[in-house]
């Protein structure tokens, strides 16, 4: 059960609107909340703020690069290298 929150009604979990106040709950605004913290963990800005936020700067690196680290794939890490041989490649010949 949920409470209401504009009149603290009872509903159950299916409820999308409120039987007593006629107010929608705020499930698909929490929703979307948290669809958007979760976008926001994955972007630069994200990490940047968290990183600013955290009172220990340097590890607050350490972790979202374990994080970015792990969220890379194997392919992933092939096609980096992949661009990293194909510059060095280029720059051995220009040169
Ligand atoms: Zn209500």
């Amino acid at each position: 059960m949920n409470l209401c929150p504009s009149c603290g009604h009872e509903h159950d979990n299916n409820a999308v609107r409120c039987p007593e106040c006629g107010s929608f709950y705020s499930k698909i605004i929490e929703m979307i909340d948290a669809e958007a913290a979760d976008e926001e963990k994955h972007t630069l800005r994200g990490r940047c703020k968290r990183i600013l936020d955290s009172g220990d700067i340097k590890l607050a690196l350490l972790q979202e690069w374990q994080q970015i680290k792990a969220g890379l794939s194997k392919q992933a890490l092939f096609a980096l290298f992949v661009i990293f041989a194909f510059v060095f490649a280029l720059i051995i010949t220009v040169l």
